[in-house]
């Protein structure tokens, strides 16, 4: 692993507020960008709205709005919902920006100078509500597009297209070798497939909109929304701008993206890198779709999860628990909303929470509230698990596994829960004659503690820095704690305070 990290989420399409997808999506990555800045590296995290196309310049009509006013108001709701999540992403990027569009331009202009786009007459059916043109094979029974059940139009117009027949013998090499890798392997052999399939080239601009950026060799033409907006994850880094200092450091970073859109990222997006003398991303990183509930989410049936609500309902750190915890990160899988409240309770509220209250409470009332570091004697349970665990967790980060990093956390929970109730402290208090032998076991619970302030905090950066704080270290901004002689303890309030269902 390189000394940088560079992770780019997809940027959201803003004509609708952000959901459970784009929040799993961004709290994955965050927990990513959290754990490898807690080892020293250099992250960059960029995430950001996909602002133009027809679609958004309808939804601004619909509101009587101006498209860059309806934009600006929807781009807001994501940056919200971000901070609310605790997201620490370093950019925070919108296509509809003045940088953006003319680094974009300057995109095209490359690609337009080197001999890579060419003009034709195009013709297929073309669905409004993807915004883009959809192939026979891709139709449900009735003929209708399956995302949108609405039948596609025949459109005919002049566009630009892509010559991306020149790039996939390379492109698929990449992939083959894994100097581009595609995770999880199934992805990967899916992406191959595509390739034994053939892919055409694609056009990359529009006649009949107007809400996009222009290409600048035919100022007609704005730029198909998709193509346009693969472009961020560099102009977001300055390329295409007179201050590239930021794209030298941070590109080729990994591409984390929902399955839906893999065949844009691993195909269309390193070729056309390839076409600007780029190098393709490091990684494309794939995950799966879920159900809520064993239904597709929908407002049809009312289970759209909004992210807002559940950092309401269960705070921040709650929030991205919940989002993280349901289904192995990479597969499919169903997100049981109707049990939030338990599992909520089970998993923080209980095991975690009650963990940190048991230990500093019966800390302050048998030791005092300070317990020597080194008071373990010879037979420390905890310690050698957390270090067992602390491998577990970096392998599963490496693997971009953080949902398996999570139960490495609560291993270590539940391994010092069992040990209070093997060890009793209560029963060893009652007599001085074991002074030593519970402040061993309290200098290793607490070791253990501190470690699950470090472990958790890609995951729960509130509760971490509240676990550091009881047991007297500090949190630094990179998840590390301070080192201490001394354990200073204190209790207070829960950290994860009950839900109670109606
Ligand atoms: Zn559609």
């Amino acid at each position: 692993m390189s000394e940088r990290v560079s992770l780019f989420n997809p940027i959201y399409y803003v004509n609708g507020k952000p959901h459970l997808g784009h929040a799993y999506t961004t709290v994955a990555t965050d927990a990513v960008a959290r754990y490898w800045r807690s080892r020293g590296k250099d992250v960059y995290f960029q995430v950001g709205t996909d602002e133009h196309g027809a679609k958004n310049a309808e939804k601004a009509e619909e509101a009587g709005q101006t498209p860059q006013e309806f934009v600006d108001e929807m781009s807001a709701t994501f940056r919200l919902a971000w901070d609310r999540l605790s997201i620490t992403n370093d950019t925070f990027w919108r296509t509809s920006s003045k940088e953006h569009k003319d680094r974009a331009r300057a995109i095209f202009q490359q690609l337009y100078d080197g001999g890579f786009l060419y003009e034709d007459e195009y013709t297929g059916l073309y669905c409004t509500g993807c915004e883009k043109f959809i192939t026979e094979k891709e139709l449900d029974e009735e003929g209708n597009c399956p995302d949108h059940k609405k039948k596609p139009e025949e459109l005919s117009e002049k566009n630009w297209f892509f010559k991306l027949s020149d790039f996939l013998p390379r492109v698929q090499a990449l992939i083959e070798s894994d100097e581009l890798l595609v995770r999880p392997a199934h992805m990967k052999s899916e992406v191959l497939g595509l390739f034994k399939q053939g892919m055409d080239d694609f056009s990359v601009s529009r006649q009949r909109v107007t809400w996009g950026v222009p290409l600048p060799f035919a100022e007609d033409q704005v730029s198909y929304v998709w193509v346009e907006a693969l472009f961020n994850y560099i102009t977001g880094l300055g390329y295409g701008s007179n201050n590239d200092e930021a794209f030298t450091k941070y590109w080729p970073g990994v591409n984390v993206v929902g399955k839906d859109i893999i065949k844009f990222h691993a195909v269309y997006w390193p070729a056309l890198l390839l076409a600007l003398g780029i190098d393709p991303p490091r990684q494309v990183f794939a995950h799966g779709f879920f159900t809520v509930d064993g239904q597709k989410m929908s407002k049809t049936i009312g289970n759209v999860v909004d992210p807002n609500e559940l950092v309401d309902r269960y705070g921040s750190d709650g929030a991205r628990y919940l989002i993280l915890s349901q289904f192995p990160f990479g597969q499919d899988g169903d997100v049981k909303a109707g049990q939030f409240d338990e599992q909520y309770n089970a998993a923080l509220a209980n095991d975690l929470g009650n963990l940190v209250h048991r230990v500093t409470s019966m800390a302050e009332k048998y030791l005092e509230g300070s317990v020597r570091a080194d008071a373990l004697v010879g037979d420390a349970i905890l310690l050698p698990l957390v270090k067992e665990l602390d491998a577990k967790i970096e392998d599963a980060f490496t693997a971009f596994r953080p949902d398996l990093a999570l139960e490495s956390v609560f291993a270590l929970v539940e391994r010092a829960n069992a040990l209070i109730e093997e060890r009793e402290p209560w029963k060893l208090a009652k007599d001085e004659a074991n002074r030593q032998a519970l402040e061993a076991l309290f200098a290793d619970l607490l070791g253990g503690l501190q470690a699950l302030a470090v472990f958790s905090y890609p995951f729960f950066p509130e509760a971490s820095a509240k676990i550091a704080d009881r047991i007297g270290l500090g949190l630094s901004e990179q998840g590390e704690t301070s080192a201490s002689a001394v354990f200073t303890v204190r209790t207070e309030e829960p950290l994860f305070p009950r839900i109670e269902s109606e």
